[in-house]
Parts: C-alpha cells; sequence; structure tokens
C-alpha cells in the first residue's frame, strides 16, 4: 500500500501510469477505523481496480471543540487493517495541505443541513461538504462509498453530487454492528465496557419497537415510547428520533401501505454522542 501524505504528491501519482484506464474506488474516513470502515473497503476492492481510502480528521464538521480534541487518532493500526485489505493508497493530507485556499463549496442543501442531526450540529454538514468535494476533487474516483449508518450525511452528499454535475457514482453501504447490536463506530472508543452495554440498548429498543410496528401506529406516538424506553436507562439521553422518508428525508406523519422508512435518531451516552438508524417497510 502506498502512503500520500500531500496533494501534490497525490496529483504526480495520479498523473502517472498507474491510474490510466484504471476505476478507482474513494473511502473518505476520519480514521481509527473498524469493522463498518472495513465493509466499505472490501466492497470497493471487490467492485475496482484501485481501491483509495483518506483518513482526515476534519475540524470543520466538528461543531463541537472537544470532541474534536478527544477524536481517537489510531494511524498504525490503521495502516495494518488497510494492508490487510489489499486497500492500494492511504491518503493522509494535512490541515493546511486541504484547507489552504479552499473557502469550501457551495450547495443548495434544500433545508437538509437544518434537520434532525443538523439542527444539534450546527455547520456540521458544511463541513463534511467541504471535505468530500474538495476530496472529489483530488482524488477524482468513479465510485465513493459511505456508510448508511450516517444516513443523513449520504442523502447531502448524494444531492451534493447531483447538483455538481460530478460523474461518481454514489454506493450507499449497510451498517455494520457490534455482536451486541451496537452500531460501530470510532467514537465507541470512548465507550467503558459498561458504557457499552448501555449503548447497546438503542439497537435493541430500536428493533423491539420496529418489529412490533404496524400501520395504524402513530409515528409520535412510537416515537414519545422509544424515547421514553431510551430515556430510562442511565446514562442514556435521547435527542430526537425521527421517522423518516429514506429518499427526501421529509418526515412522515402517517404510516401507508408500501412505504419505505428510515427510523433515525441521536442519543447521548454519558458524553458520547451516537447515532444510529433502522430501514423499515409495510
Ligand atoms: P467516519 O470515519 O466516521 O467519517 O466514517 C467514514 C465512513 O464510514 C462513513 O461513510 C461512515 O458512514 C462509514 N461508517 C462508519 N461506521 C460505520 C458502520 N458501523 N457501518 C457502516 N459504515 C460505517
Amino acid at each position: 500500500m502506498e502512503i500520500i501524505n500531500t496533494v501534490k504528491d497525490f496529483e504526480s501519482y495520479r498523473n502517472s501510469f498507474i491510474f490510466n484506464n484504471k476505476s478507482i474506488g474513494f473511502i473518505p474516513t476520519m480514521g481509527a477505523l473498524h469493522k463498518g470502515h472495513i465493509s466499505l473497503v472490501k466492497r470497493s476492492v471487490d467492485e475496482n481496480d484501485i481501491t483509495i481510502v483518506s483518513v482526515f480528521v476534519n475540524k470543520r464538521q466538528f461543531n463541537d471543540q472537544s470532541d474534536y480534541i478527544n477524536y481517537p487518532v489510531t494511524t498504525e493500526r490503521d495502516i495494518e487493517l488497510l494492508e490487510a485489505e489489499n486497500c492500494d493508497i492511504l491518503f493522509i493530507p494535512s490541515d493546511e495541505d486541504i484547507y489552504n485556499n479552499y473557502e469550501g463549496h457551495k450547495m443548495d442543501f434544500m433545508g437538509l443541513d437544518k434537520i434532525y442531526e443538523g439542527e444539534f450540529r450546527p455547520g456540521h454538514f458544511q463541513g463534511v461538504v467541504d471535505i468530500v468535494y474538495r476530496l472529489f476533487e483530488i482524488i477524482r474516483p468513479d465510485r465513493a462509498y459511505f456508510g448508511e449508518k450516517d444516513f443523513q450525511q449520504l442523502a447531502i452528499i448524494k444531492l451534493m453530487t447531483k447538483q455538481s454535475g460530478l460523474n461518481i457514482d454514489i454506493v450507499p453501504c449497510p451498517i455494520v454492528r457490534e455482536n451486541s447490536g451496537l452500531a460501530m463506530s470510532s467514537r465507541n472508543e470512548r465507550l467503558s465496557d459498561d458504557l457499552r452495554i448501555k449503548a447497546a440498548k438503542i439497537y435493541q429498543i430500536l428493533k423491539k419497537y420496529s418489529s412490533a410496528l404496524t400501520i395504524n401506529d402513530s409515528p409520535g406516538d412510537i416515537i414519545k415510547s422509544i424515547a421514553n424506553e431510551i430515556n430510562k436507562e442511565d446514562y442514556l439521553e435521547t435527542e430526537y428520533i425521527i421517522f423518516c422518508d429514506p429518499e427526501t428525508l421529509r418526515p412522515i406523519e402517517k404510516f401507508e401501505k408500501n412505504m419505505n422508512i428510515r427510523l433515525c435518531l441521536a442519543v447521548w451516552c454519558k458524553k458520547v454522542r451516537l447515532i444510529d438508524n433502522i430501514s423499515l417497510h409495510f
């Protein structure tokens, strides 16, 4: 695996014969890699000639400075994991290199940056779009892989790609979970063993309610019940829960036949903010 640290080096590598007529799969990450990230890498390795992973802890997408400061960095381990998956290139640029003379990328979020995650993390999605657009410009992949774990992010990246006319296939990948059901996340590293058990309750409660759901249920009432059950657990505090359309993300106020639905939520587990979602269909 080639490790590239500057945009300039990446560009000269890109202009060399190595990339000629090869399909390129790209996975942007913030490092502290786990099996969720690795599932994206495996998919890219299967579907492309060259797989490129970036590791960049993107300051602009953190609305909470302490979250940024405490974000885990595990570079040696990341390298080992990626080598074991036959990743071709690991791109680890610096802040200065990425943001030098780059103001960001303007897009019409169509309101998606202000709801759900956006309501509680002001500026977060603008930061995400800034970095992903910049990386797309540098890497110029054919396909880019994103986890459904960050469901709203995925919808916004699809919108940004479409609006800017980029010829990049955005590939959604399913959520990878621990055996307990807890969605894998780099932030789980900040949970003690006891808190991990608590955090696993989130998915267990989601499963319980989603499997008992009927078309006649009121989405608002179910949301209240799920929130109550989560908040009853020590150290868990719900920030939002929403039933939404998986394409438009608009909230669902009434269930109907043949409806595809995503139930998305954010929950604080002591000082760690966790997000998760689950797909439903009537
Ligand atoms: P991050 O490093 O958190 O920015 O995540 C990089 C990519 O990995 C994003 O597209 C995430 O949605 C994806 N990802 C993170 N956790 C998981 C997971 N548990 N399952 C699937 N994809 C994930």
